[in-house]
């Protein structure tokens, strides 16, 4: 049988969301005691900002009672993004349709407040052991995007693109070869701008085929139905 650390990974990075600011400072010390790093954010729209940004959170604590953004509009933010970082939400509101409502949205686990810091723990540990990291990498011919760094390249050459060319890109990665519609593709980058109309889409999409003409890999315009990112014949 594997040896298991009583106390398993230490540094795991824990994003708290959470407004109540006595609860979060309670929530830190007692992860931070766990071995977590924990960062505290307040609200939705910091939490939504930072989670675009920072990509080394191993589980999210989301309350859903929020102001401004939502527990609820968050994680359906994240999801829509591909994000696939485990979310626990934290839920005063013992109702049973807020706990659907934010599995719905892409939540893996609830906890109605108030809860026992060693379930809390033991729902955390539970919930980065199944988490699959996604790919640092997204690789097709010569094209390659560090989705850690950020930084995209063709073959040695790195090439520059605007966070929305970055978003519509990193999204026919990970669906390379299949066909997505640009429904689909505006879904994915809506949470930097919530009026993006279809042509956009097509701006986006010319764009990046000049910056990936020598890249080895086509953006195929499928008439009706979306585009599809293949290597090039
Ligand atoms: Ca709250």
């Amino acid at each position: 049988m594997a040896y298991i650390p009583k106390t398993g990974r230490t540094n795991m990075h824990v994003l708290v969301v959470e407004d109540d600011a006595v609860l979060a400072d309670g929530l830190s010390r007692a992860l931070g005691s766990h071995g977590m790093q924990v960062e505290v954010v307040g609200n939705g729209a910091q939490a939504d900002l930072l989670l675009q940004r920072v990509t080394t959170v191993e589980v999210v604590l989301l309350d859903i009672g929020l102001p401004g953004i939502d527990g609820f509009e968050v994680v359906r933010r994240l999801r829509a993004r591909g994000a696939s970082v485990p979310v626990l939400l934290l839920t005063a509101r013992d109702a049973i349709e807020d706990r659907v409502r934010g599995l719905e949205q892409g939540a893996d686990d609830y906890l109605v407040k108030p809860f026992a810091t060693a379930e809390l723990v033991a729902r955390i540990k539970a919930l980065a052991r199944r988490h699959t990291p996604r790919p640092a990498a997204l690789s097709l011919g010569d094209l390659s995007l560090d989705t850690c760094t950020r930084r995209a390249r063709v073959g040695d050459q790195a090439i520059e693109l605007s966070v929305r060319e970055w978003a519509v890109l990193e999204y026919l990665l990970q669906h390379a070869a299949r066909v997505v519609s640009k429904q689909q593709i505006i879904d994915a980058i809506l949470p930097w701008g919530d009026d993006l109309s279809l042509n956009a889409v097509e701006v986006y999409i010319s764009r990046l085929r000049l910056k990936l003409a020598d890249a080895g890999v086509t953006i195929r315009t499928i008439r009706g139905f979306g585009y599809l990112l293949e290597l090039a014949a």
